[in-house]
């Protein structure tokens, strides 16, 4: 088959797939789209042992490429993906994720995303563990690799629309090998857009083909701004074709045990999923009502949690817009099935306008982020989704610093003048609308936003004479990644899943909030400190092996509760062991596995410290996250505040002024935070300053010299 029209190869390497032997291939590819240069690397024995796969590799692959002085826009800059051993399976569900690692244009430090679709499993079983793609070149490129053939090619592309839902579909079906659909399905591409090349947002977009609707279906790695990365290195696209995929695919070592364990959880999800979650009909926009209930769900730049209007982008909304009203996975065999879209939405502003387009999703934290622009409009929903999938924008950053905007412009820090005309207040959808296009085309007020809240806030204490301790204390960043959708207030422990999270402000290590603030599971710091311990390994595992989170904990055995530890889900960490044995071969207990995870997770955070982060002062999070910054904040939950300055500080709020009741809460809670890192660290074995000790590193079996070097002056 010859290459698409307006395709020329620049470079390519042929290449013998190697049979995958229990989740591996043994082999990494390297591409360096600027000097051409493209060839294989072996997986070593330390490589698997220590470092397992996925985020483990994409770490170890990047350590090696970059040295402390690298920037994340100089070519020494990797992206990594991988997926992991686990990762390809299709008979236990939610086996198909990537992670994706990089440099990062918001944090500067090592960033991890995770991501669904077919992109990870197809290039495994095209011969690959990972695929590391460093350099830059000015004209844009694809990479482009044939598992069914056996070649690599880097290609001189046409001119192309980059944004996704032109390129992922023009390119699935210019590289099957026919127009069948079996072909176009054989086909999984990267890509990312036009909003990725203008600001720190870029997300990538991981596609696949959804047989039922005949459509290219896409996930995103939306973290970090890893996109932004991509666009910077002059990739238009990857694109990988993929032999057949098989039960077997996986080369696993007993296919009759992950058998076994998937018939088990399909089990549960088919009989419980509908009276527990209901992923398969409405997927994680189940939380809207949830977290409006449990006054979690951001409004207003996370000033408050709940809001009047929140019903209209709630869960029974996304049941009746979703298509077909039938489950859709983002990987072949996952059961949960909760990878929804709304189809034929008729598109009414932007370049596309008046087109009717598909929207894959939205997830809760897409529907979250509009309540916390206070826009309870689903039609707003579904075109921000759209349009921040397309241009390759994270939603959850766009929601997020655009909260924070919309705050200053209320705040009097802003106004038309200096936004270019734009009314961006709370509540304006079409303001919003018109800044994320701004963005897409690198104009106006949009370039100063899209380069996110970190920069924003020295952009306008510098220009706007904005009050620094102000806005410092409402830019909801930690580390320079925008907060996911979930207000921390009244949760210490969540409030350290945010600021200790060693990439940013993500909730995807430790989402502890119920525990926390409604189960009142973990009372003491002591607990709240293991469970920022425990928590984590189980997130960074998944991320090590290509599992799906969700599986885990959003669907739970009809005896679960009864368990000596019904947050851990005892039955799915047993499922755990098996598969990742099922696969490999080798024999795990939980323990293991935690092991696995505390390595990686240690060298990562020595990786920060290697790159200039990764210390106390890093972990610090804005005041919003953990108490009210402003006396109208105070005042809408007096009740509950004055109540807490009573009994846990001995005042007597009537004799305060709200002012001083603020300072007082405020003292207490940051006071409070201090005292959760000091057990924190502690629990993992870390310095007061947050770097792994050198006892920890050898415990864990990676006191490799260079990490060694690393941590020493930090002792
Ligand atoms: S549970 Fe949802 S996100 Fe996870 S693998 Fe399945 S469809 Fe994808």
């Amino acid at each position: 088959m010859g290459l698409p029209a307006g395709f020329r190869v620049i470079t390519e390497m042929t290449y013998t797939p190697s049979p995958l032997a229990r989740g591996y291939t043994g082999k990494t590819l390297y591409v360096h789209v600027g000097s051409g240069k493209i060839e294989s690397r072996p997986v070593t024995q330390q490589m698997r042992d220590v470092f397992i796969g996925g985020k483990g590799f994409g770490l170890w692959r990047l350590w090696n490429a970059v040295s402390p002085k690298t920037q994340w826009n100089d070519p020494e800059n990797e992206i990594v993906i991988a997926s992991g051993p686990v990762g390809g399976t299709t008979s236990y569900p939610g086996s198909g994720k990537s992670l994706v690692v990089s440099l990062s244009p918001l944090t500067g430090s090592v960033m991890d995303s995770n991501v669904g679709g077919y992109f990870g499993p197809y290039l495994k079983f095209s011969g690959w563990d990972a695929l590391e793609v460093q350099g830059k070149t000015r004209e844009d490129v694809v990479v482009f690799i044939d598992g069914t053939s056996g070649v690599v090619q880097l290609l001189a592309c046409p001119k192309l629309d980059v944004n996704t839902h032109v390129l992922s579909e023009t390119l699935m079906h210019a590289f099957a090998a026919s127009d069948a659909p079996r072909d176009i399905a054989a086909v999984s591409t990267v890509t990312t857009g036009e909003g990725a090349e203008h600001t720190r947002w870029g997300c990538l977009n991981f596609s696949f083909f959804d047989l039922k609707r005949k459509a290219a279906r896409i996930k995103q790695a939306g973290r970090g701004g890893i996109g932004t990365v991509f666009r910077d290195k002059g990739i238009a696209a990857l694109v990988v074709r993929s032999p057949a995929v098989k039960p077997d695919s996986n080369a696993p070592a007993d296919l009759s045990k992950l058998q076994g364990a998937g018939a088990r959880i399909n089990k549960e999800i088919l009989e419980l999923d509908e009276k527990q979650c209901d992923m398969r009909r409405v997927g994680t926009a189940h939380l809207v009502e949830i977290m409006d209930e449990y006054d979690l769900l951001p409004t207003h730049n996370y000033r408050f949690g709940s809001h009047p209007d929140a019903s209209k982008i709630a869960s029974s909304v996304w049941r009746q817009r979703f298509g077909q009203n039938m489950p859709d996975g983002c990987w072949i065999g996952c059961t949960m099935s909760c990878s929804h879209a709304v189809d034929d939405f008729p598109l009414r502003t932007g370049p596309y306008k008046g087109r009717r387009v598909l929207v894959d999703g939205p997830e809760y934290e897409t529907a979250a982020g509009s309540a916390n622009l206070g826009v309870f409009d689903p039609d707003f929903v579904l075109e921000m989704n759209f349009y921040c999938d397309t241009y390759g924008i994270d939603t959850i950053s766009f929601t997020t610093g655009l909260a924070f905007v919309m705050e200053c412009y209320e705040a009097g820090i802003l106004d038309s003048t200096k936004t270019g005309g734009l009314e961006l207040r709370f509540g304006n959808g079409d303001a919003a609308l018109a800044i994320l296009h701004q963005m897409a085309a690198g104009q106006g007020f949009g370039t100063v936003v899209g380069q996110g809240i970190r920069r924003m806030k020295d952009h306008f204490v510098r220009e706007f004479g904005a009050d620094r301790a102000f806005i410092d204390s409402i830019g909801m960043e930690a580390k320079g990644l925008e907060y996911s959708e979930y207000v921390t207030k009244e949760s210490l422990a969540m409030q350290g899943g945010y600021g200790l999270a060693l990439k940013g402000a993500q909730h995807d290590e430790a989402w502890l909030i119920f525990m926390d603030m409604v189960n009142n599971q973990i009372p003491t710091f002591e607990d709240k400190a293991e469970a920022l311990h425990y928590f984590p390994m189980w997130r960074t595992w998944f991320g090590l092996v290509g599992h799906c989170k969700l599986p885990w904990n959003d669907i739970e055995p009809a005896d679960n509760a009864t368990t000596s530890a019904p947050a851990k889900v005892p039955e799915h960490v047993a499922n755990y062991c098996e598969i990742f044995s099922g696969v490999t071969g080798i024999e795990v207990k939980p323990a293991d596995l935690i092991r696995q995870s505390e390595r990686v997770y240690n060298f990562q955070r020595a990786f920060n410290v290697r790159m200039g982060y990764g210390t106390r002062a890093h972990d610090r999070i804005p005041y919003r996250s953990a108490g009210p910054v402003t006396e109208a904040e105070y005042e809408s939950r007096h009740d509950r505040y004055d109540k807490q300055l009573r009994e846990k500080l001995g005042l007597d709020p009537a004799k305060m002024t709200t002012e001083a009741k603020v300072a007082a809460l405020r003292a207490h809670r940051e006071a409070q935070y201090e005292k959760l890192i000091d057990a924190v660290y502690k629990r993992r074995g870390w310095t007061a300053d947050g770097v792994p000790t050198l006892a920890k590193l050898k415990e864990l079996g990676i006191d490799f010299p260079e990490v060694v070097a690393v941590v020493q002056p930090h002792q």
